[in-house]
């Protein structure tokens, strides 16, 4: 994150402007506040873990975030899954639509047809009959009339075969044009018949577009709902940021605060320009200096190696004055029972201390004077936020914690 940088740079800037601009006025109240160190350190402490669990919580926040972002994203590829689906099913009942147009195009075509054959056979009918009543009027209507109304019998017989050609001639057009009619007739109706399985085809596939498109909107419907989760989840983050960044920005000031009352505090003489190991009986650290779980770890952690750490001595790493010691309060701001103790300037007239914390005892007292690697100030524990016994041990440099090893503060 960010933010880490910027807090660091916060506290550059502080430490900077602390060591540039002390005022008298400022040094007198550090003096004052400098009789509550002890609130001063539980309420920093109290200040950092509520900004963790800001921290938290707003990492939680962050990965449900992620989670709903991303069950969006697999909705929006349903949605695009639906739309797919719809889109063919929808060039689907365009194809089918063009098949009955042309099916029903056909059918007209056939119904012409009939229409042209009816009139046909009802123009050939009238002809017929209208022939029928000719020879019906002239008398010649049946073989006897017209045997009758014959003169010669070679009349007769050329009359006869007229009448039966025509008949026959008739009966055979006439029966010609009933069975096309009859042929189109069937046409049609098989055309019909494919017109309605088309429809009743073009009316499943339209089933089916119908209920794609109720599910592609239950879909959006649920994405909508998880997108203004999403915004709900943004604000809330920007909100616990927001928090997160004052509680954290106040707990470097009284972190800052702190440092310089150790810088503030009576110096008595000069380190003398090594430290020896804190705990005589055990050299194995479990944890170096350096970032850790996305913090600093400020310190060393001496903790059990061949030989058990609780219990053992504490010495002081080297002589001085005792300034701070927690042996009250067991949690200790996370520290637990602790000392800080003052070693005086080095050579370059920077204030050297060092701390010592989840001690399971506490020795001393603020103003006691210790010798380095002989004055037992307390015995390893495991008081404050500890997993298992060790001794926190830090070094600082007008107040600021730095590497006790790669600076040679320490020989490990
Ligand atoms: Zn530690």
């Amino acid at each position: 994150m960010s933010f880490r940088k910027k807090a660091c740079r916060i506290v550059a800037l502080l430490a900077a402007f602390v060591l540039v601009s002390m005022t008298p006025a400022a040094v007198s109240n550090f003096t004052a506040s400098a009789k509550s160190l002890d609130e001063m350190i539980k309420e920093s402490e109290q200040l950092k873990k509520q900004a963790e669990q800001l921290k938290k919580k707003i990492e939680q926040q962050e990965k449900n975030l992620k989670n709903t972002q991303q069950y969006i994203n697999t909705l929006s590829d349903q949605i695009k899954n639906c739309t797919a689906q719809i889109d063919l099913l929808m060039s689907r009942i365009e194809k089918m639509e063009s098949n009955i147009s042309q099916v029903q195009s056909e059918i007209s075509v056939k119904e012409n047809e009939i229409q042209n054959k009816r009139s046909e056979l009802e123009s050939k009918f009238q002809q017929l009959r209208l022939r029928l009543r000719t020879l019906s009027k002239t008398g010649n209507f049946t073989t006897l009339q017209m045997l009758l109304n014959t003169d010669s019998y070679s009349d007769y017989l050329i009359k006869y075969e007229i009448m039966k050609r025509i008949a026959e001639n008739d009966k055979k057009l006439m029966d010609e044009l009933e069975a096309e009619l009859a042929e189109i007739n069937s046409e049609k109706e098989k055309l019909e018949q494919k017109k309605a399985d088309l429809q009743s085809q073009r009316d499943e596939v339209e089933k089916l577009k119908k209920e794609s498109e109720s599910k592609k909107k239950e879909l959006e419907n649920l994405s909508a709902k998880k997108k203004s989760e999403v915004q709900k989840l943004s604000s809330d983050i920007k909100s616990n940021e927001n928090k997160y960044k004052s509680t954290y920005d106040e707990y470097l000031k009284l972190e800052e605060q702190i440092q310089r009352i150790i810088n503030e505090s009576q110096s008595s003489g000069n380190y003398a320009g090594y430290m020896f190991w804190p705990v005589p009986a055990v050299r194995n650290i479990s944890s170096f200096y350096g970032p850790r779980w996305g913090r600093l770890h400020k310190g060393i952690d001496i903790a059990n190696g061949s030989v058990p750490i609780y219990g053992q001595n504490i010495v002081a790493a080297a002589s001085g004055t005792v300034i701070y010691a927690n042996s009250t309060n067991s949690w200790g701001g996370g520290y637990g029972y602790h000392v800080i103790i003052d070693h005086g300037l080095d050579s370059k007239g920077r204030k050297i201390s060092t701390l010592y914390a989840h001690c399971s005892k506490v020795f001393v007292k603020v103003g006691d004077k210790v010798i380095g690697g002989k004055t037992v100030i307390a015995l390893a524990g495991n008081t404050g936020d500890v997993t298992g016994p060790h001794l926190h041990f830090e070094v600082r440099v007008n107040g600021v914690a730095v590497d006790p090893i790669a600076n040679g503060y320490i020989k490990w």
